[in-house]
């Protein structure tokens, strides 16, 4: 087939795919609502099974496959597909699970539509980029669009970097071999397109000391916090801005009465980094400075130093994908896309890391996620479902 006649097929499939998402406006909010009015956070783990198994029956009314993969004290996983090609797939990602682990927070603020801005738990990070995933795919479906399967995987445990599940690994074995996956992450309303994110990782650190009264003899007292507060200067100088990793101690726990000298102290401490490899030199370095005691008679200890979601690199397919994306975007009208690199993670770094051009916060539109304050702009479904339909459309186009 000729080039011209090629283009004029993909513009045929796009406008169908865009027709059938205008006349499904009422059901996307529909599934919208239901989504967020279900209580889903982390750790209400029925709840998120709960929005699991609403997500594979949309995707089962839709003609795509799906199976739920579960896990002991996390919520599932829906695992679809709609096979529409031979082609190397495409994997629309994301999650289900929210911020909020209150039961009942969906009662006391469920989803709302106020003028042109959609509010509750959830709305934006990341139930919306969840509707626009499974309905994309459904449109692409629906408009004829063969030349390959429509993969979408969502977790249920993202907001506590999947502490319970083997989500990373589910992540990183199904983007094997697909031409490109976007995260559909919480997207931002200037069209801010996130192709590189921070790693993670935090630790733990306990002092024990000696107790002693602070009046009548302070001289036999250890004090684990004075030992602690040195370790805390020499932690916080570990930030290192070239190498682009930080380090934040976050949380300090010490002491008993104000009048006896410290006996414990702990902190918690947050890394960020960018070079995947540079973790374990970062474990050295943590564990090389707590080994140096300024204050004889206390002892420290490292009571764990936990990875938690890797860097999100920005390969060369990440900026094709990122291109591709903003060249549709302008195309359809939906306005210039900006790329950014941003300082917390998601699974977009799984996807990267298996070799796959990905591309993240291509769900709906919106700010304040992680707050009562959230919203998504209602607008924004639809045009995130058809800008996802019109850049899988034009794949093919994306050298890799
Ligand atoms: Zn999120």
């Amino acid at each position: 087939m000729g080039k011209n006649n090629s283009s004029g097929a993909n513009a045929d499939v796009k406008e169908k795919a865009f027709r059938f998402i205008d006349g499904q406006k009422d059901e996307m909010m529909r599934l919208w609502e239901d989504l967020v009015n279900i209580d889903g956070g982390s750790k209400l783990v029925s709840g998120v099974n709960a929005v699991a198994r609403r997500v594979k029956e949309e995707i089962e009314r839709g003609g795509g496959s799906a199976r739920l993969i579960e896990f002991d004290g996390a919520g599932s996983m829906v695992l679809g597909e709609f096979a529409l090609g031979a082609g190397a797939p495409v994997l629309l990602s994301g999650h289900m699970d929210t911020v909020f682990n209150e039961p009942g927070e969906t009662t006391r603020r469920p989803f709302t539509v106020k003028d042109d801005k959609v509010y509750g738990p959830g709305v934006l990070d990341m139930k919306g980029g969840v509707v626009a995933a499974v309905f994309a795919a459904h449109a692409l479906k629906e408009a004829g669009f063969g030349k390959r399967a429509v993969k979408l995987l969502f977790a249920g445990d993202e907001e506590i970097a999947h502490a319970n599940s083997d989500a990373a690994g589910v992540f990183t074995r199904e983007a094997k071999g697909c031409a490109a996956a976007f995260n559909c992450e919480s997207g931002f309303v200037d069209n801010a397109v996130v192709v590189g994110r921070k790693g993670t990782a935090t630790f733990m650190a306990a002092v024990k000391g000696v107790a002693a009264h602070a009046g009548n003899e302070p001289k036999n007292g250890r004090s684990a916090i004075l030992e602690m507060a040195h370790k805390i200067i020499d932690i916080q100088n570990l930030t290192n801005w070239d190498k682009e990793y930080t380090f934040n101690v976050g949380v300090i726990k010490g002491g008993t009465v104000a009048n006896a000298v410290p006996p414990n102290c702990e902190i918690e401490v947050d890394i960020r980094y960018v070079d995947p490899s540079i973790l374990p030199e970062l474990k050295t370095l943590v564990e090389k400075t707590l080994s140096k005691t300024y204050i004889e008679g206390t002892t420290t200890e490292l009571v764990r130093f936990t990875p938690g979601i890797p860097p999100m690199q920005t390969t060369d397919g990440v900026t094709r994908l990122f291109n591709l994306w903003d060249k549709t975007s302008q195309e359809n009208g939906f306005g210039v896309a900006r790329p950014i690199k941003t300082g917390g993670g998601a699974d977009s770094a799984y996807t990267v890391m298996a070799g796959v051009p990905t591309i993240c916060a291509t769900g709906v539109k919106g700010g304040r996620n992680h707050s009562a304050d959230e919203f998504a702009v209602a607008e924004s479904l639809f045009e995130r479902a058809k800008l996802l339909a019109a850049t899988i459309i034009k794949l093919d186009g994306l050298s890799i």
